[in-house]
C-alpha cells in the first residue's frame, strides 16, 4: 500500500475523554447518543445509531502541519476505542459519502475530488503523483467535517 490512513492523535482522544474539553482549544465537549453515524476520528468506524455515545469537540486537522489552524467539529468515541492501524482504506469509511483534498505547503488546497470508492487505492496513488501535494485530507462531502487525514506510506 503507498499510503497509510492517520485518524487523530490518541492523546488527543485521550484528553477530550479524560477532561470533557477540546484539548487544543479548551472548549467544553459535548457528550450524547450517535444520532449519525460518525464516523469516530480515532478507530473509523461509523457509529450505531440511537446506541453508541459519542463525544462532539473541536478539533485542529492542521496542528503541526500549517501555521494557519483549520478548527472544526470531530466526533470519538466516549468510550476507549482502539485507534485505528490498518493497512489500506477503513472499510467502515468507503460506503460514507467523502471527499479526498490534497494540500501542499502551508495548507494550500491543490485537489479536491469525490472519494472513488471503487477505485480508492489508484485515486490516492494518483494524487499523491501530483505535484506539491504533502498529504491529503479525508472530508465528508455533505456535512463538510474533517474525518482523517492520509500520508503516503
Ligand atoms: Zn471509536
Amino acid at each position: 500500500m503507498s499510503y497509510k490512513v492517520v485518524p487523530i492523535p490518541s492523546e488527543i482522544a485521550r484528553g477530550v475523554r479524560e477532561t470533557m474539553r477540546a484539548p487544543q482549544y479548551q472548549h467544553p465537549a459535548f457528550a450524547d447518543v450517535a444520532k449519525g453515524y460518525g464516523p469516530c476520528r480515532q478507530c473509523l468506524k461509523t457509529f450505531v445509531r440511537d446506541a453508541d455515545e459519542r463525544i462532539l469537540f473541536t478539533y485542529n486537522s492542521f496542528e503541526n502541519l500549517s501555521p494557519l489552524p483549520l478548527p472544526g467539529p470531530v466526533f470519538i468515541h466516549k468510550n476507549e476505542c482502539r485507534a485505528y492501524d490498518g493497512d489500506g482504506f477503513p472499510p467502515d469509511l468507503v460506503a460514507l459519502p467523502l471527499l479526498f483534498e490534497g494540500f501542499g505547503r502551508d495548507s494550500e488546497l491543490l485537489i479536491r475530488e469525490p472519494v472513488e470508492k471503487d477505485a480508492i487505492d489508484a485515486q490516492l496513488a494518483r494524487i499523491f503523483a501530483s505535484a506539491g501535494v504533502r498529504y491529503v485530507n479525508i472530508r465528508n462531502a455533505e456535512a463538510g467535517c474533517f474525518v482523517a487525514r492520509v500520508d503516503r506510506a
